[in-house]
């Protein structure tokens, strides 16, 4: 069994969609692993969204071609948006409670971020969390100077969510448990 990290961003929570959000991730077979809600320090938002330059340049090229493929020119470079939208994501996140969970399931990685959706509410699959419950857009985000409310937090691989599974949780804070319905499922 696989396990990710899934976090639901101050908007969600405020929002009251932490049991819808839930319901869906369990809806597909999943299973929480373990849970919390915590106004996070900027340290530990610091240690999950890293100043790891691979990491910035990765979410600076995501919005320049996003950018881009609507027709507008972007000058800043991949690493100067990286970093801009990691100071907004730090403030963001500890700007009031997250919830933090593990889900834990066959392929949970892959199915999480299926379910969760694309990173701009306003293009996701609208049958995604992020496409059905948000209208929020790269221009606006951008022209409020935060980041992109879209809800959730998952993430993007097996080794990523290993480490950051490591920043939100102990391992004495994972419960080690099985769904009554398990081998019905995959
Ligand atoms: P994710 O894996 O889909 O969450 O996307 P990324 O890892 O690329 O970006 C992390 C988070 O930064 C996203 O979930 C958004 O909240 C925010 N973000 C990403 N790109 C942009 C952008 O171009 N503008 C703004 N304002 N926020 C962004």
């Amino acid at each position: 069994m696989e396990q990710t990290l899934v976090l639901i961003k101050p908007d969600g929570v405020r929002r009251a969609l932490i049991g819808r959000v839930i319901s869906r991730f369990e809806d597909a077979g999943l299973q929480i692993s373990a849970i919390k809600m915590l106004v996070p320090e900027r340290e530990r938002v610091g240690r999950h969204y890293t100043d790891d330059e691979a990491w910035l340049k990765s979410v600076g090229s995501k919005s320049k071609k996003a950018y881009e493929s609507k027709g507008v020119s972007v000058t800043e470079s991949e690493i100067d948006i990286g970093r801009r939208i990691r100071g907004q994501l730090i403030d963001y996140l500890t700007s009031g409670p997250v919830i933090a969970m593990i889900i834990e399931g066959n392929e949970a990685v892959f199915t999480v971020r299926k379910i969760v959706g694309s990173t701009e509410p306003r293009s996701a699959d609208p049958s995604s969390i992020r496409g059905g419950l948000s209208t929020d857009s790269y221009g606006a985000a951008d022209s409020r100077k935060s980041p992109l409310k879209n809800l959730i937090h998952a993430s993007e691989d097996v080794k990523s969510a290993k480490d950051e599974i490591s920043v939100w949780f102990s391992d004495r804070e994972v419960c080690d448990y099985e769904r009554a319905d398990r081998s019905a499922i995959s």
